[in-house]
């Protein structure tokens, strides 16, 4: 990588001013028109233009000294984990791994959280906002997240010249061998921060607690998750942030049950009512209902109440309510009642005259010869 910073004659410190007045300084000398004819001047009055169209300009300056990115210069990033493959693979956490103090300067996404919100079956029905406190990494924006206190650049590294990697030449009886290792002190990146920001040590990231507002839409389910974009953690050296995915759990309702769309409830009668008929409260999302059930209701039998189900995610439109009959058999009856339901079930036998299911099975058992 070219070092623009060595072109103009600057440190890596200097101030936008110094640099404008360097710039003017080396373009005067190398103008062309001042040296007609001479080829390396020329050379060198573009390399002064390509490195001011970068250092003059803060923004483009700053990126340069982060990734080390400019007009067709392979990033840092790229350099530092040349012939690696994979640059996202072992080697990041290697560099992460070392915590708060790690030197690595490439850009990278924040990652993903999920947190997961527990509702009631009235909070999906109508839908909710939910504050979420999710503890996550922000940048922090005392350094902007680069992790360099203010007023100070990264520097090239010492170890290696910015190189990123070390040679080791050794001489032997058969010949001299090179190799080359990817260099420790900076970690292959060819830059380090000797002024780490004192609010977040140089990870350019603070933990703290943020409250997000999560709008949670009518007809949500249970397992179903909210993207929340760019509430994840922050990215790490001016990447952007991770997102945030909130999952629903839906708690279990004293009488309604949820299949998708619909609703299911049980509803409990006596056998007198459910002979006689009668009318019943039912209870819906919507407050109670009544629900006439007609005299000769049999037990798992079903009725719907259409339209008074979940509202739907997807499409418009409500789910059904369905409501399914129970009959209750009572246990221990007083002496009236075993007087009145003997009475009956004698009123019974007569009525059906031997053509009641029992008598019909006896018939169907009998023997055939
Ligand atoms: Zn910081
Ligand atoms: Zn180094």
């Amino acid at each position: 990588m070219k070092d623009y910073y060595a072109v103009l004659g600057v440190s890596r410190h200097a101030g936008q001013e110094e640099i404008k007045k360097a710039y003017r300084r080396l373009a005067r000398r190398y103008h062309p028109d001042v040296n007609r004819g001479d080829s390396e001047a020329a050379e060198r009055f573009k390399e002064i233009n390509e490195a001011y169209e970068v250092l003059g300009d803060p923004a483009k300056r700053r990126r340069y000294d982060l990734y080390g990115e400019a007009a067709g210069i392979p990033s840092v990033f790229e350099r530092g984990f040349e012939g690696f493959g994979d640059p996202f693979g072992g080697l990041f956490d290697l560099f992460f791994g070392r915590g708060r103090t790690r030197t690595t300067h490439a850009p990278r996404r924040g990652s993903d959280l999920v947190a997961v919100v527990e509702l009631t079956l009235e909070e999906a029905y109508r839908g909710v906002t939910r504050s979420v406190e999710v503890p996550r990494h922000m940048t922090c924006d005392s350094c902007g997240g680069n992790g360099v206190e203010s007023g100070y650049a990264l520097d090239l590294c010492p170890e290696c010249g910015g190189e990123g990697r070390i040679t080791h030449t050794r001489r032997s009886a058969f010949g001299t061998f090179t190799s080359s290792t990817t260099c420790r002190r900076c970690g292959g990146l060819g830059e380090i921060n000797t002024h780490p920001c004192p609010r977040c040590g140089g990870s350019g990231t603070v933990e703290a607690v943020d409250p997000v507002e999560v709008e949670i839409p009518p007809g949500i389910d249970d397992g179903d998750r909210i993207r929340v974009p760019g509430k994840g953690e922050a990215g790490f050296m001016g990447g952007p942030p991770g997102d945030l995915y909130v999952e629903v759990r839906l708690a279990e309702h004293e009488f309604l049950e949820r299949e998708g769309k619909d609703l299911r409830a049980v509803v409990e009668l006596g056998m007198a009512e459910a002979a006689l008929g009668t009318v019943v409260e039912v209870p819906t999302l919507d407050g109670k209902e009544r629900l006439t059930i007609p005299a000769g209701s049999q037990p798992g039998q079903v009725f719907r109440l259409p339209g008074k189900g979940m509202p739907s995610l997807r499409s418009r439109g409500r789910g059904d309510l369905y409501l399914v009959l129970d009959v209750r058999v009572p246990r221990d009856l007083t002496p009236e009642q075993r007087r009145l339901l003997e009475e009956f079930q004698r009123l019974e036998s007569e009525r059906s005259g031997g053509k009641g299911w029992r008598e019909r099975l006896r018939k169907a058992m009998r023997p055939q010869h």
